[in-house]
């Protein structure tokens, strides 16, 4: 059973005025720029969409792919800003199909998890998608760990995970004979994927539907039509009026936006409420040498700390073989800001005037410095992976790649759990569904959330 949408209700203030120059050429390339790469069933000169997606990763795709599915008969679009899809956070994660242990029963994300998990291991095996089911172990390595454990085993039976075992010493050792550890839950059901392949999957079924991708296509406006004597009544027929960068505009009748680190900028264009904001964490990995790589068979997690969304430090096999380890969470002043210097003042500003970012990093302090130590020295990170797999020493890894997460945080400063589904008033945020916080496991819960905005999409825009 899908759960019903959680909405934070949007203060949209009042509809967008048009926009300057009225509505000439609305939907055609500017003269002598073709239109970016653009594949579909209709011809590529239809600029005009019953309803746009905007975010061309993981979330966005599955949307849009769920709606074409259901409404073969509309024409939908994917607004995407970057050259390629799927390269943001859909491109840049740990990989894990979660089980659904983690999440408050009941919440959006234990039941779309839950359900999303399935259906991961069923659309990849249905396209042949390479995947694993190489479990997972959440281990307590000392002994103040053991009750959060049992706490945790106790809210995934909950969640209705499946398969899930408290085990002791001897079973860890024999499930990876290279962790310690006092206890742990034994997670069969996890598995790990490249869910870039699986979100460039998704796109390639909605093209194959009909659907269209635009992508080098970044969205800098939505606006309200404006009526014009030059207007066409079909152009009246797709009143928002979505314009890139480079002045290029889409109309469409609806939109769902899906824009990840970007999503309350988005709602903000379109007059929606800003709140909550998004903070970038950036989370960087390391990697086994491929030699020391018989050390880890399944993943290896810590048992979370409470007071934060983030999983912990962590050991995870790739499908390409390697082994990660990571990733810490720290916060990066830029968002899709990979590597540790790199910095943006807008987006910074941002977070510490617009959010509660002061709040967070008061109430947080000594977790953040140490955060930022362990990001700085690697020999703190190694100690800290000692605690689980004794041999590892600072020779065994390499420095990997990162990923940034975006976080929403509320203006109390607290991180904001569950995800978040938001709608708005007034003549464009009555035709807009905004997905406001889409952090892991989005990437696993990704066909059912797409199921859910399917849902409301139908019954919110009477489709
Ligand atoms: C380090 C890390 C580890 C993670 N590990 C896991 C895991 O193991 N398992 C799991 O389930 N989840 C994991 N996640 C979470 C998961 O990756 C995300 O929840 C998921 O990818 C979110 O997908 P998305 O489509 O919402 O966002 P994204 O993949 O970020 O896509 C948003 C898209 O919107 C586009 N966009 C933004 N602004 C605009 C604009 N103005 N115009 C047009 N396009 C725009 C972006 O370019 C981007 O392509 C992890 C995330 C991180 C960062």
């Amino acid at each position: 059973m899908v759960p019903a949408l959680r909405y934070i209700r949007g203060a949209c203030g009042p509809a967008l005025g048009g926009f300057p120059g009225g509505f000439s050429s609305a939907g055609r390339p500017a003269p002598g720029r073709s239109w970016p790469l653009c594949q579909g069933g209709r011809p590529a000169s239809t600029r005009s969409f019953d309803v746009v997606v905007i975010g061309g990763g993981i979330v966005g795709l599955a949307s849009a792919r769920a709606l074409i599915l259901r409404h073969p008969a509309l024409s939908i679009g994917v607004l995407e800003k970057e050259k390629d899809l799927a390269i943001h956070q859909t491109g840049h994660n740990s990989g894990v199909i979660h089980s659904g242990i983690y999440y408050k029963p009941e919440s959006l994300k234990a039941k779309l998890c839950v359900q999303g998990a399935a259906l991961i291991y069923e659309y990849c095996k249905q396209k042949g998608i390479s995947y694993k089911q190489c479990g997972k172990l959440i281990v307590a390595v000392e002994q103040e760990e053991i009750p959060r454990l049992q706490a945790l085993y106790e809210r995934g039976r909950q969640n209705g995970v499946q398969g899930l075992r408290l085990i002791q010493q001897e079973d860890i050792k024999k499930k990876e004979p290279y962790c310690r550890g006092l206890m742990a839950i034994d997670c069969p059901y996890t598995g790990i994927v490249d869910y870039r392949q699986v979100a460039l999957s998704f796109a390639k079924d909605f093209q194959e539907a009909g659907g269209f991708v635009l992508t080098n296509f970044e969205v800098k406006d939505i606006e309200l039509a404006k009526e014009s004597p030059s207007r066409s009544k079909d152009g009246m027929k797709y009143p928002i009026v979505i314009r890139n960068t480079k002045g290029e505009e889409v109309q469409c009748q609806y939109v769902v936006t899906c824009a990840g680190l970007y999503s309350d900028r988005i709602s903000e264009l379109s007059g929606c409420n800003p709140d909550p904001r998004i903070v970038p964490f950036r989370g960087d990995y390391l990697i086994l040498k491929p030699e020391k790589c018989y050390l880890v068979k399944g993943n290896i997690y810590p048992v979370p700390d409470s007071r934060f969304p983030f999983l912990g430090v962590h050991f995870t096999p790739r499908m390409d073989g390697s082994i990660w380890l990571g990733p810490n969470a720290v916060l990066a002043f830029k968002r899709e800001g990979y590597r540790p210097f790199d910095f943006s003042a807008r987006d910074i500003m941002d977070v510490i005037i617009k959010s509660g970012l002061i709040k967070l990093v008061f109430q947080n302090f000594s977790y953040g410095v140490n955060e930022m130590y362990k990001a700085c020295f690697l020999s703190a990170t190694v100690k800290h992976l000692q605690k689980f797999i004794p041999e590892i020493t600072v020779s065994d890894i390499l420095r990997g790649p990162a990923g940034v997460r975006a976080q929403a945080l509320d203006r109390d400063g607290n991180l904001v759990e569950d995800f978040v589904f938001d709608g708005g008033v007034g003549d464009i945020g009555n035709r807009i569904l905004h997905v406001r916080n889409a952090p892991s496991p989005a990437a696993t819960s990704s066909l059912a959330i797409s199921g859910m905005i399917a849902d409301e999409v139908q019954q919110r825009f009477k489709l």
